[in-house]
């Protein structure tokens, strides 16, 4: 993984490159969809005289008519390719657009107020969605995300704005290009129609660099306001090794990237050669390399690139674009689906690390100033005790297939830990006395997210079993910088003396008492910084399923005394350059085929 700045960068060939941070490895080749949600713009306001109404209404119904025939070829391709039941979820969309009352409502506020048509609709719009969440019925907030869609569409034909409405107008396999790219848009893209990512916001964290890796295509993000530029339908090659979105390129450059694709191929091929190779080190210490996942379809590629199990369940995808929380039944389900998969292997499952990037709609969290630094994860478990009873009884009734484990995301101190552990004590009193089995030694961790986790680790680790180091949001966290955002990328730093000294004390005080460290943020799975993380102490690692092979073989080409003498170089360091230097020079000198080949022209 480099740390680049991102750039725009002009060609004297006529073709054009984007340059931002590649987050996901590989090339891309293909057209561009260039994909801007309809909320993020801005909607013209301007005045009306008596005589522009009827001109206005016919405006908004040639807007209904063509969002009607759009919905209707969208719920035809949905039928082809996926069937019946999944195409009939378009229907809730065409019965409200049918809906007379909405029409009626923004042509009487048009009149009424002397506005155009588009402000009339998108301020009574608002109003109709703000009215339609109040309601308590939970039939009804379904409803909501087909509402929004539905009213993004309509927006989108009125103001007459060229491509697609939404990630649901993909058609034919295409490179997306986005400004940013949110976990709940994620959850709903076809992914067999993506050829890889390209965001203007983003960084080596942020969710489109994590689904970039579980999906296994090239991303890059940072692109500042490369969404700006392009138009759908252009041709585009896309270089996640180096991080260059080039469109229309030459003949030469489809060439170039023509031999790097062929490399890329037989690099993979000698990867998956690793499958069902333990992650030893030459002097023959073991290492855990599990994977992390975020869906329950994703056990597959845990097996098939030969992972130790799942060390990180993220299991907030399933609460996404719903307004209503999975059922405790729904979610033993998922859980009880990946435990029974990978079994024997340990799966271990994050309680919900809502909030952050990751809301599931308006109305369950509040809009926060500074989300990241506010009502997430454990917070929001510990203020809504219902929701998390529910996915605690449900992850409990999961571990009766004995190899789950549970941790609880971004704890910053004991009251926390101790509130948590009460609820689960509460439940399994509960469970026991409805007579449903649970594992009774369902073991319990904690993330080390927060630096404050950190530097009080000696009395967490006296009271779980594991410790999992989330650097994503402990280097965020412990440098002040916004892991999503690409203008201060460049000072998101792991090896950031700061940061080292919060992994190493972690896994000291781990040891001390008896338990383990894993590592499941990013860094675990950037080759480079491997060699690092094992000279610290880690135990295990947990990587995108696609990283665990390449993971795999750096482990395989390292003595645990060079990955020491790292770590103490590293620990005794004020330079983080120089740190990331030797993190690099040792990388390459033990494994230099993982490194080569990377750049086209080389
Ligand atoms: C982390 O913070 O490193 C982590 C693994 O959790 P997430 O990326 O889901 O916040
Ligand atoms: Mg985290």
């Amino acid at each position: 993984m480099r740390y680049a700045k991102a750039v725009a960068e002009p060609s004297r060939t006529g073709e054009k490159r984007f340059l931002g941070i590649p987050v996901a490895r590989g090339v891309g080749r293909g057209r561009l969809f260039v994909f801007h949600p309809t909320a993020s713009r801005t909607v013209p306001q301007y005045g009306i005289r008596d005589g522009d109404v009827p001109e206005q209404t016919q405006k908004l119904e040639h807007a209904l008519l063509r969002s009607r025939e759009q919905i209707h070829n969208i719920q035809k391709r949905v039928r082809e390719n996926m069937g019946a039941k999944d195409a009939a979820i378009f229907d809730a969309q065409l019965l409200l657009l049918d809906d007379p009352v909405l029409l009626e409502e923004v042509v009487r506020y048009l009149r009424r107020e002397r506005v155009n048509v588009e402000h009339a609709f998108s301020v009574v719009s608002h109003r109709y969605l703000a009215a339609f969440g109040a309601i308590d019925d939970d039939y009804l907030r379904e409803r909501m995300v087909d509402m929004r869609d539905v009213v993004d569409r309509i927006l989108h034909n009125l103001l007459q704005r060229e491509g697609p409405v939404g990630l649901a107008d993909l058609r034919e396999p295409s490179i997306l290009v986005t400004d940013d790219l949110t976990p709940s848009q994620t959850a709903l893209l076809d992914r067999g129609l993506i050829l890889g990512f390209a965001t203007d916001q983003g960084s080596h964290t942020s969710h489109t660099a994590i689904l970039a890796q579980s999906l296994q295509l090239p991303a890059i993000v940072g692109l500042r306001n490369a969404s700006r530029q392009l138009r759908s339908g252009q041709y585009a090659l896309l270089d996640g090794f180096n991080g260059a979105l080039i469109v229309d390129p030459t003949d030469q450059t489809l060439f170039e990237y023509g031999q790097l694709a062929r490399k890329q191929l037989a690099r993979e091929d000698r990867l998956r050669e690793l499958r069902d190779q333990a992650a030893v080190t030459l002097d023959n210490v073991g290492v855990t390399l599990s994977a992390n996942i975020e869906q329950t379809a994703e056990t597959a590629a845990v097996k098939d690139k030969g992972a130790d199990g799942v060390g990180l369940f993220r299991t907030e995808y399933l609460f996404l674009n719903r307004e209503t929380t999975p059922s405790e039944e729904e979610q033993y389900q998922a859980y009880h689906r990946v435990a029974t998969d990978l079994h024997p292997s340990p799966v271990i499952i994050r309680t919900l690390d809502l909030g952050g990037d990751k809301v599931q709609s308006e109305r369950t969290l509040p809009v926060e100033m500074n989300p990241f630094m506010g009502l997430r994860a454990i917070r929001v478990c510990l203020q809504q005790h219902g929701l998390f009873r529910t996915q605690l009884r449900a992850i409990l009734r999961a571990s009766a297939a004995g190899n789950v484990k549970m941790m609880y995301p971004m704890i910053s101190g004991l009251d926390e830990l101790n509130q948590a552990n009460r609820l689960v004590e509460q439940c399994k009193a509960e469970l026991r006395q409805e007579k449903v089995p649970f594992d009774p030694d369902l073991e319990i961790g904690v993330m080390i997210e927060v630096p404050a986790a950190a530097l009080i680790a000696e009395t967490l680790a006296r009271r779980v079993k594991f410790f999992s180091i989330g650097t994503n949001d402990l280097i965020q966290y412990a440098l002040a910088v916004d892991r999503l955002n690409p203008q201060i990328a460049h000072l998101y730093q792991p090896t950031h003396p700061a940061v080292l000294h919060l992994i190493k004390r972690t896994i000291d005080a781990a040891h001390q008492h008896g338990i383990w460290t894993g590592i499941c943020g990013a860094m675990a799975g950037d080759p480079v910084l491997v060699p690092l993380l094992l000279g610290l102490g880690a135990d295990e690692l947990s990587v995108a399923p696609s990283l665990v092979p390449a993971v795999k073989f750096i482990i395989r080409r390292l003595k645990s005394a060079e990955a020491r003498a790292l770590a103490d170089f590293a620990l005794g360091c004020e330079d983080l350059n120089l740190i990331l230097e030797r993190c690099q020079a040792l990388a390459e000198d033990i494994a230099p085929d993982l490194f080569a080949n990377d750049n086209p022209t080389a």
